[in-house]
């Protein structure tokens, strides 16, 4: 079989790793790009997070949106000139907050991301280095009442697997001395073994070379323009330059820029780009740099060490089209719920040592991600993951790849199906 995916971020990579590892001898990946990872998994919240698995539309989101209309410190953001793009996405996206939705897709996305982690050591083992950290991560919640929530959420879910322990703001401080400032701010901690932090980029250049060395052929600045099909079937793809690239079979790894090209084979793909973004700070060697990946249920931000030297707040959602100009306002809200979680490395750092970025994450209405076959034979999909392309990025390629080569899955494969919308 010879396959071709469109785009080399997290999704694209893995997935041809995946296929490859199971014997496919032709595969390609085309990247409009100038190399691998350099959109979406660039400078994401480098956490690999079970924890956290919850789709966005959480009941009550919606109005919440429509409420936060012009608010630039708002942690979700809908911008009105990107209502048009999200009507018939918001209404699905309304209706899977329905609680039974809500908790099934929870359920979904967690068997994907603990089977997604499970599956890194062995790419570790086959040389992939990507500033790897198994130590855990804490959730802060700065209320009594929304501790308890979130412990009883974490144990309704203990039966699908969630590890997670309830901590003292004590114990929290003990294991991340850096949280001393805010101690009094806290009201505990849920600590979350399973989560692992890591540097994507780095991992997207690790995969990259490792396909390579495979056979992988990576061809970059490569826009794909459109897939081709004969008799209602795929059969290649025509890139930028209008060169024709024939193949069994295509996977459409493109974040949310997937849904303009399966758009003329008569699929819409309910994929629509929520903005986010991070900023990446390097401390002077002289501040002590925090060792612990955190979450702020509060704040909405993750916070998390990058590498031996770099640490990295990230987080809010905005609607606003293909948008990817950095918004000075969004960044400087960073900073501020940063001053609340780690003041002195903020203080500490000069404005020359942060580096904003803006990423689209590629959203489902049910915020599970799309993985398998379409209805248009030869054309499939590793896309929609939304704020767990990381997370999930090896468990769906492995999936896609059994799907593709006729393997038993090691997951239940229907929860993922682009079939349940009808695509
Ligand atoms: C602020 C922020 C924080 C996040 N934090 C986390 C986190 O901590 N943990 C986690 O699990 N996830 C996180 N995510 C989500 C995660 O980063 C994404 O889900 C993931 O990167 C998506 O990967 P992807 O491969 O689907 O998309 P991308 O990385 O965007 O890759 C798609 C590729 O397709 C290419 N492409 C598009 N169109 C074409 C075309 N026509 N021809 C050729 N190439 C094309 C693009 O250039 C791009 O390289 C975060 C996201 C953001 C924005």
């Amino acid at each position: 079989m010879k396959v071709a995916i469109v785009g080399a971020g997290l999704a694209g990579l893995s997935a041809a790793y995946a296929l490859r590892e199971r014997g496919v001898s032709d595969v390609s990946v085309f990247e409009r790009r100038e190399g691998p990872g350099l959109e979406t998994s660039y400078a994401n919240g480098a956490l690999l997070h079970p924890s956290l698995v919850e789709p966005w539309n959480s009941p009550g989101v919606f109005g919440e949106l429509l409420r936060n209309l012009g608010n630039e410190d708002a942690p979700a953001l809908l911008r009105p000139h990107a209502l048009p793009s999200l009507l018939g996405w918001g209404l699905r996206f309304v209706r899977e907050s329905a609680r039974a939705r809500y908790l099934a897709n929870t359920l979904a996305n967690l068997a994907l991301a603990r089977y997604s982690v499970a599956q890194m050591p062995a790419l570790r083992a086959a040389g992939v280095d990507y500033s790897h950290h198994a130590t855990g991560s804490l959730m802060l919640l700065r209320d009594g009442a929304s501790l308890q929530a979130a412990q009883d959420w974490a144990r309704a879910l203990a039966p699908a697997g969630r590890r997670f322990e309830r901590w003292s703001v004590e114990q929290a401080v003990a294991l991340e001395p850096a949280l001393a400032p805010v101690a009094g701010d806290l009201a505990g901690a849920l600590f979350n073994p399973e989560d692992e932090r890591g540097d994507a980029y780095g991992f997207c250049l690790g995969l990259a070379r490792l396909l390579t060395q495979g056979g992988v052929a990576l061809h970059y600045g490569c826009d794909v323009r459109e897939l081709r099909w004969r008799q209602g079937c795929v059969t290649g793809l025509i890139d930028g330059q209008g060169r024709s690239h024939d193949c069994d079979a295509v996977v459409l790894a493109a974040a949310s820029h997937s849904p303009a090209l399966a758009r003329p084979l008569g699929l819409r793909l309910p994929v629509r780009p929520a903005k986010g973004y991070s900023l990446t700070l390097k401390p002077p060697p002289t501040t002590p740099l925090p060792r612990i990946a955190l979450g702020d249920a509060t704040l909405h931000v993750a916070v998390v060490p990058v590498g031996e030297d770099r640490l990295r707040i990230a987080g809010t959602a905005e609607f606003t089209g293909h948008d990817l100009s950095l918004n000075p306002a969004r960044i400087d809200n960073l900073k501020r719920l940063l001053a609340r979680i780690y003041p002195e490395v903020l203080r500490n750092t000069p404005e020359s040592a942060m580096t904003p970025w803006t990423g689209l994450r590629p959203m489902v209405p049910d915020g599970v991600p799309l993985i398998g076959p379409t209805r248009v034979p030869g054309l499939y999909l590793n896309t929609g993951h939304g704020h767990l392309g990381w997370t999930q990025a090896t468990g769906s390629g492995c999936l896609l790849a059994d799907l593709m080569t006729g393997k038993e899955p090691q997951i239940e494969p229907t929860r993922y199906a682009p079939a349940r919308f009808r695509l």
